[in-house]
């Protein structure tokens, strides 16, 4: 089922997000949901607050990063109740966007490598060490659990130059090609 996206103003995306304590088919079922969700709106990941759902769960499908990284594993993962151990490496700009932010799009610098535990959708429990463009998509989506959106990590002089646009979003006037929620 293709849930609508909550976009900045909803309060939703700045909740810290509780862990993830549900029934196996239940999860099941909104691990695809959110897959679904996310292809549908040509995303690379979706956190469970963009659905409306304060909870630590992310999906993430690095294929559309495969031209930009051909070095690199396609990656398609859940995660569930994720702990980013580590961050390290060099610190890399890349140009980021969100389905919750329609139509912005801003560099933003990031360290190149993780150290990450999580359980999968069967929870059953993983530990990685993780670079590149997998390591982006992945730090995107776990700052959504912790109540944080990209723009957040951008100077304030592009705080304020993005002002009007967030205002814009926040007030329902854009209109992106998915269904959306502001409340
Ligand atoms: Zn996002």
């Amino acid at each position: 089922m293709i849930l609508p996206i909550c976009v900045y103003g909803n309060p939703v995306l700045r909740r810290k997000s509780a862990e993830v304590s549900m029934e196996p088919a239940e999860l099941k079922q909104l691990v695809s949901d959110m897959f679904e969700t996310m292809y549908n709106a040509n995303g690379v990941g979706l956190a469970a607050p963009q659905i409306g759902k304060s909870l630590r769960l992310f999906v993430i499908d690095s294929e559309p990063f495969k031209e930009l990284y051909p070095e690199e594993e396609t990656r398609k993962l859940a995660f569930v109740n994720p702990v980013i151990t580590k961050r390290y490496g060099e610190e890399f700009a890349f140009n980021e966007g969100c389905l919750s932010l329609p139509d912005i799009h801003e560099d933003v610098m990031r360290p190149s490598t993780i150290e990450i535990t999580y359980l999968d959708e069967d929870l059953q429990p993983h530990s990685e060490t993780i670079s590149g463009g997998v390591a982006r998509i992945i730090q995107h989506e776990y700052d959504h659990i912790e109540g944080m959106v990209f723009t957040d990590h951008l100077s304030n002089l592009k705080k304020m130059i993005l002002k009007r646009k967030l205002t814009d979003i926040a007030s329902g006037k854009l209109h992106p090609a998915y269904k959306t929620k502001l409340k």
